[in-house]
């Protein structure tokens, strides 16, 4: 079985936000949390969507995703 990687995780976070992970594909990022501090830390959704979504700019900057995350979250 293919062991999720931190940055598998911050990419299959980045889709989770898009919202176009499958179900299994959820289950496999929130096993990943389970057993990772680190991205525990990270991806702990209290206030820290930010930073997510910051990574994820990094990676693709979803055109408008994060503006509307942004309002929303203000
Ligand atoms: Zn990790």
């Amino acid at each position: 079985m293919h062991e999720m990687d931190c940055s598998d995780a911050v990419a299959k976070m980045c889709d989770f936000l898009d919202r176009e992970l499958s179900a299994e594909e959820i289950a496999m990022v929130e096993r990943h949390l389970a057993e990772c501090g680190g991205c525990r830390n990270a991806f702990r959704w209290e206030g820290s969507v930010i930073s997510l979504m910051k990574q994820c700019a990094q990676e693709k900057a979803p055109e408008g995703l994060i503006g509307r995350l942004m309002d929303g979250l203000d």
